[in-house]
């Protein structure tokens, strides 16, 4: 399985980066290896000094597919889960200065917390409310109508590239508030008000 994670897909955060609005979704993978086993706290890396998280929605393709056309997306998932795309900022950031790809500071070992999924019935994908929670606080409050594409355009879009396949997930962007964390953290987030994971970081 492959992950595909979306960039810079809600205005407010491309502003607190001071990032480009795209005129095309930024997108990156990460490996299978970025997965972050369930119930592991997750440990600091020793090459950065500057991990973000970053909550996002995720839904998890049902069957192969390749040029889907957005009308026909919704046939491609049944299930919906959230996430933190954990990014080392600061490597991030030499990256992007130099105009290198972003894997060393998006794809380590780690960088893809996965909730388990649900039935995209028990949600409105269109109007989703999401948060992040740092030790009990609010840090990132989401709401999928702020998406600049919605999660039909976006699998429209990465299937022009990639062909999916059954069990790959697509990481949807991720709202303002991404901040730093630190040992001791407890990251806990929340799809339509249900703690779907806890993370502690190390
Ligand atoms: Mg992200």
């Amino acid at each position: 399985m492959k992950i595909i994670c979306i960039g810079r897909n809600y205005a407010k955060h491309i502003e607190e980066l001071a990032n480009e609005r795209p005129e095309n979704p930024v997108i990156f993978l990460k490996p299978d290896s970025a997965i972050l086993p369930r119930k592991n706290p997750f440990f600091i890396p020793p090459f950065s000094n500057d991990i973000h998280y970053e909550v996002e929605v995720l839904v998890k393709i049902n069957k192969v597919g390749k040029h889907i056309e957005a009308k026909f997306a919704h046939k491609y998932y049944d299930e919906i889960g959230l996430g933190i795309d954990f990014t080392a900022r600061d490597v991030q950031q030499q990256c992007k200065e130099k105009g290198l790809p972003w894997e060393k500071a998006k794809a380590f070992d780690g960088s893809a917390v996965i909730s388990e999924f649900y039935p995209k019935e028990e949600f409105d994908l269109e109007s989703l409310k999401f948060q992040l929670l740092k030790n009990d606080q609010v840090v990132q409050d989401g709401n999928t109508n702020a998406m600049l594409w919605s999660t039909d355009e976006l699998i429209s879009y990465v299937s022009q590239y990639f062909t999916l396949k059954k069990g790959d997930i697509i990481f949807t962007g991720t709202p303002a508030g991404v901040g730093k964390v630190a040992v001791n953290d407890v990251l806990i987030g929340t799809l339509a008000g249900k703690q779907v994971f806890q993370i502690r970081v190390k």
